[in-house]
């Protein structure tokens, strides 16, 4: 499964991921540059400051690779935190924020509270099952469209969501040692 699987190293907790798929068998490849995309199947774009995010991914390049993949079908994405925001359509508040915007939901970030900078919670998550969410500055999903599962939920909240071959948590899958979001992401990316 070499290079078919890229992680966005960008900015943020990418090296996390890496480590994350490691546990599955997975040498994930770093992804900087429009050119790194070539061959990969699967792509995970990971937290940190979705801001820096967006305005480096449309400066090299990725935005309007990563869209034009995703629009024929040939890229799987999963987008952890500051990566779901990227995700999203709409961005509650910051509507010249950089994105990609393929994910049909509006998403709201620092959902919980800005004062509450991090926190942890128990998750049930469909069909997987109990799941230790870790929030960190956390955004969460609103305005669903009629194509997007809610996968968990913190407090009434989607936290978890998919649209066809698109996977965005709120949380940071990464930071634990439990690999099964990964897992399930590579099995939605046919892998
Ligand atoms: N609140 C951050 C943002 O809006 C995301 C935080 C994170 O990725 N842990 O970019």
């Amino acid at each position: 499964m070499r290079s078919v699987v890229g992680v966005l190293a960008l900015q943020g907790d990418f090296r996390e991921h890496k480590e994350a798929l490691k546990r599955l068998g997975v040498e994930a490849k770093e992804v900087r540059k429009r050119e790194h995309l070539e061959g990969v199947k699967a792509l995970v774009i990971p937290g940190g400051e979705s801001t820096t995010i967006g305005k480096l991914a449309r400066e090299y390049g990725i935005e309007e690779e990563v869209r034009r993949r995703v629009a024929e079908g040939s890229l799987a994405l999963f987008g952890t935190c500051a990566g779901a925001i990227w995700l999203s359509r709409e961005i509650l508040g910051y509507p010249e924020q950089p994105r990609l915007g393929m994910l049909d939901v509006a998403v709201e970030r620092n959902a919980f509270g800005r004062q509450v900078e991090s926190f942890e919670e128990d998750l049930e998550v469909r069909g997987l099952g109990p799941f230790h969410g870790v929030f960190i500055r956390a955004p969460a999903f609103r305005k669903l469209g009629e194509g997007v599962e809610v996968l968990a939920e913190l407090s009434g909240l989607p936290v978890l969501v998919r649209q066809g071959k698109m996977l965005a948590s709120a949380f940071h899958p990464e930071l634990t040692a439990d690999s099964r979001i990964h897992g399930y992401f590579l099995q939605l990316a046919g892998l």
